[in-house]
């Protein structure tokens, strides 16, 4: 799962970055109105953790920008203010969520997974395809009721095709929501295909009813 942090307080972006990284999450962040606004434009994001006032502009119109453009990723306001009028303000122009500085880095992962349960798991906090069953709070995977051993990349990528399943997914597009935004820049794309190739085998080896299927010159579907 991939985060965008936009926060121009270095300290708090350091702290929320390990934070999350620990939490193993993929984040990335700008530190300004415009970077910030770049980045919305260019790449998806399964949760975009917002400050409001900015430098160079405020993170209100950043949130109007994502709405107006359609897109779905979900938006956590990270502000300073603590008044009424901003909260409602935020969820009014469409913020998934809202939480006051400071706050506590427990409380911002549980919205944080909160948010990403109700975009991709219909508020449930399993998921299943045929006979695979993904636990993504505690990153387990079950086939018939056996776990599953993953590394970091298998899981991220079996848990991104299984909430998109049945769709055609570019290699690009895995490439960034799973190795990060610059990867576009990367020589070739051929590591998505040893990951795929390694978590075939475990899928096989494990009863699973479901199977990756290339598509030529495009990328990947899961059956
Ligand atoms: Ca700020």
């Amino acid at each position: 799962m991939k985060i965008l942090l936009v926060e121009d307080e270095p300290e708090i972006r350091t702290v929320v970055q390990k934070f999350l990284e620990a939490e193993r999450y993929l984040v990335e962040t700008a530190e300004n109105y415009q970077l910030g606004l770049e980045k919305i434009i260019s790449y998806e994001y399964d949760c975009i953790l917002l400050d409001i006032m900015l430098p160079d502009g405020n993170g209100m119109d950043l949130l109007r920008e994502i709405k107006n453009s359609h897109k779905k990723d979900p938006v956590i306001i990270l502000s300073a203010n603590d008044s009424v009028d901003d909260k409602v303000n935020g969820l009014e122009v469409g913020a998934d969520d809202y939480l006051a500085k400071p706050f506590h880095l427990a409380e911002l992962l549980a919205r944080v997974k909160s948010v990403i349960r109700r975009k991709y798991q219909d508020g449930e906090n399993t998921i299943q395809y045929k006979n695979i069953v993904v636990f993504p709070d505690i990153r387990k995977v079950k086939i018939d009721d056996v776990e599953l051993v993953l590394n970091r990349k298998e899981y991220d990528l079996l848990y991104y095709f299984i909430i998109n399943p049945d769709k055609t997914l570019q290699k690009t597009m895995l490439a960034e929501a799973i190795w990060g935004d610059y990867i576009d820049q990367a020589d070739s794309l051929d590591f998505i295909y040893s990951q795929i190739k390694n978590l075939r085998k475990k899928l096989k080896q494990n009863n699973s009813q479901a199977d990756f299927q290339a598509v030529y010159g495009i990328g990947y579907k899961f059956l």
